[in-house]
Formats: C-alpha cells, sequence, structure tokens
C-alpha cells in the first residue's frame, strides 16, 4: 500500500512485515535465489564491517554499514533511499562487499574501509576489485547545509565535490565522493562504474527520503561468485 508500493524491500519503515518478505522473496527469485540466502546490515551510518558466511543467512548484522563475504551460499543485502548502495567485487578471491554510504558513510569513509577491511577478511588486492554506485540522491538534488560541509574541509577533493548554491549551502556529489574515496583506497580508474541515476529524480523507479521522507527502500544485492 502507498507510500511502499511498488516492491519495498526495506524493514522498520511503516510497511506490513508481511508484504516486505513477499517482495524480498520477489526480488531473490529474480536472481535465482532463496529469500534464505539474505544478510542484511542493521545501517547505523558507519564504517563498521562484518564478514559473513552461511551461518549468517537470513540475519541482520547489527551495528554495521559494510558487509563481506566470500561464501556463495549468501546474497548480501544494503537498503536505501538516497543513500549509495555501494557494491565491490574481487573477481580474483570470489569475494564481495556490499556498503551503505550517505553523507555520513562518505565522512566516515566507509568506501575505504570496506575495501581495507575486504583485504584483511579475503585477501583482497584492491586494484582487483570492481566496483558500483548504484542509484543514489544525485548533484541536482542534493544540497547540504555548513555543518555537513565542514565535516569535508580537509579532504582534498573538497572543491570537486561540493558547490556553492548559495550562504551557507552548497550542491554535494555524493558519487563523486565515493568514487574519489575508492581510487584513494586502490582501486583502478576504469573500475568504478556510476550508475548515475538520481534517486530522487526518478520517482517512478525509485524511493527518495529526502523527496517523500516517509517511503520504502530499494536493496543494493551481490553475492560472492561461485568457485571452481
Ligand atoms: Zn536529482
Amino acid at each position: 500500500m502507498a507510500p511502499f508500493e511498488t516492491l519495498n524491500l526495506g524493514r522498520g519503515v511503516g510497511d506490513d512485515p508481511d508484504a516486505v518478505r513477499t517482495n524480498r522473496a520477489r526480488a531473490l527469485a529474480a536472481l535465482g535465489r532463496s529469500p534464505d540466502d539474505h544478510v542484511e546490515a542493521a545501517q547505523v551510518h558507519g564504517a563498521a564491517a562484518a564478514t559473513v558466511d552461511r551461518r549468517h543467512r537470513g540475519a541482520t548484522i547489527p551495528a554495521v554499514d559494510i558487509l563481506i563475504s566470500a561464501d556463495p551460499a549468501v546474497v548480501l543485502a544494503m537498503h536505501g533511499a538516497d543513500c549509495v548502495p555501494l557494491l565491490l567485487l574481487d573477481p580474483v578471491r570470489g569475494a564481495v562487499a556490499a556498503v551503505h554510504a550517505g553523507w555520513r558513510g562518505a565522512a566516515s569513509d566507509a568506501a575505504g574501509a570496506a575495501v581495507r577491511a575486504m583485504a584483511r577478511a579475503c585477501g583482497t588486492e584492491p586494484a582487483a576489485l570492481l566496483a558500483a554506485i548504484g542509484p543514489a540522491i544525485g548533484p541536482c538534488c542534493y544540497e547540504v547545509d555548513g555543518p555537513v560541509f565542514d565535516r569535508f574541509h580537509a579532504w582534498p577533493w573538497r572543491d570537486e565535490v561540493f558547490h556553492a548554491t548559495g550562504p551557507g549551502r552548497w550542491q554535494f556529489d555524493l558519487w563523486q565522493a565515493i568514487r574519489r574515496q575508492l581510487l584513494a583506497a586502490g582501486l583502478r580508474d576504469g573500475a568504478v562504474a556510476t550508475v548515475g541515476l538520481c534517486t530522487a529524480c526518478h520517482s517512478a523507479l525509485f524511493y527518495s527520503h529526502r523527496r517523500d521522507r516517509r517511503t520504502g527502500r530499494t536493496a543494493g544485492l551481490i553475492a560472492p561468485l561461485v568457485r571452481g
């Protein structure tokens, strides 16, 4: 039912839990997977990571915004309605990560933290990683104020991702901010793909918290490679 039609995948946003369960089963089935394989994170706008495997199927991992796995038995899910769903694949090790990064995640370098956590957990070489910056609020619709801008005062790319729109107001390019963090963490330039679709602009495709406030959640889904 409105405003959650259709295919809301987020719990805890006011939608009927049975509807969310059905929607998740639909999304997983579209990938040829069982809904039992789903692993999600509590998503607290931080940069902490958890490495999961088949023992975590069906679980919600508390207090993290980064999920990592090399176990093909799981599907990692990261939910959002404007924040970046960032997906990482290490084709050498077969490992993947799903990352949730809004401005707080960018301010704490969740993208870089995910790359370093994959290196520790799975032996990932950053130069081998492929990254997808999913649909998220675009610079066209994302204006921030001084307290947000100030969190990035030491950034070498500040002038590239913030553009003044008025007194105490800046347009923020979250897509480019995440991309810069991935390159700084050692990814190759050509290995970072940005979908470039703004969730606030595309009301027929995406939920947007900034546009609608009370709304559903889309999901970035990724599963480790089957080896052998
Ligand atoms: Zn937009």
